[in-house]
């Protein structure tokens, strides 16, 4: 039996269970760090008991991931200042005495979606959230990619014509980099309304889908992705899937001749719904045990 953490900047989903039609799942609103973990131990603890073998974590980040570091498992530099240099992994593993595994929550979740869901038997892949902020994980020859630290797809540099858009941007690290501009705190922030409030035919669907297509053309003419799958709370909306795959047709002007006739099948939502994140955990917890039993 596997716990899970997918943990957001707003929400955390938790789950016990081996796949996606074997778990339970419990989610709340993250709240100060101790109060969340605990809530989090908690619910694992309360449904796997004695059978909990090993814990999967996919987090907000920046995260440390170098397993020789002082700081592995710890949060990082995020603006979130209680959860900052928080030892997330080790608060787990110490509350429940078991292994644990720890990834970006876009991570975890392209892991499931390669597992189970709207990648499967690809081999290249990026899975991408819009939600709260902006992140995404590159399966890159059947392997996920962690590099120097984790890959942080939502803080590129995309076009802003301050002319068309003179919204300033909302990333306390860079302003206008993508989170920055079309993240759902930026959606709020440059209308005025909460971005699930915002009506169909509004002129914010275009300037989004604009930005992200902006965004996946340099994903592809970086990483030559055979698929991206994209998920969380803005894609939601899948109004931006027709919009979004319009643009991109447009800005790639047939350059990637394979992806002419075919880009309905290579921008996805995922098949997971929003449980893509939790059972990327379950895999994980999983993979954490198979290393710890060799
Ligand atoms: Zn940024």
């Amino acid at each position: 039996m596997f716990g899970a953490i997918e943990a957001g900047g707003t929400k955390f989903v938790c789950g016990v269970g081996t796949r996606p039609d074997d778990i339970q799942l419990s989610s709340f609103p993250t709240s100060s760090p101790d109060e969340t973990i605990k809530k989090a131990v908690e619910f694992i603890r309360e449904v796997a008991g004695a059978r909990l073998t090993a814990v999967g974590i996919g987090s907000f980040g920046p995260i440390d991931l170098n397993r020789s570091s002082q700081t592995y498992g710890h949060i990082t530099s995020t603006p979130k200042l209680p959860w900052r240099n928080y030892d997330f992994a080790g608060s787990v593993a110490h509350a429940l005495g078991v292994p644990v595994a720890f990834d970006t929550d876009v991570n975890a979740a392209a892991l499931a979606e390669g597992q189970w869901g709207a990648a499967r038997d690809i081999d290249n892949f990026i899975y991408l959230t819009v939600g709260t902020g902006i992140g995404g994980g590159a399966i890159v020859n059947g392997s996920l990619v962690h590099g120097f630290v984790h890959p942080e797809m939502g803080h590129i540099r995309v076009p802003h014509d301050l002319s068309a858009d003179p919204f300033v941007g909302v990333c306390p690290y860079h302003n206008d980099c993508l989170e920055g501009l079309a993240s759902g705190t930026a959606i709020t922030q440059r209308w005025g309304i909460r971005s699930n409030a915002i009506a169909d035919d509004h002129q914010a669907w275009e300037l989004e889908a604009h930005y992200l297509a902006l965004a996946l053309t340099n994903f592809i003419f970086t990483l030559s992705p055979e698929r991206i799958v994209m998920g969380g709370g803005v894609m939601n909306r899948t109004l931006l899937f027709p919009k979004i795959r319009e643009e991109l047709r447009s800005l790639l002007n047939d350059y990637v001749t394979k992806l002419r006739d075919n880009i309905d099948e290579f921008v996805v939502p995922p098949a997971l719904g929003n449980n893509s994140g939790v059972l990327g955990g379950i895999l994980l917890a999983q993979e954490v045990c198979s290393t710890s039993q060799k």
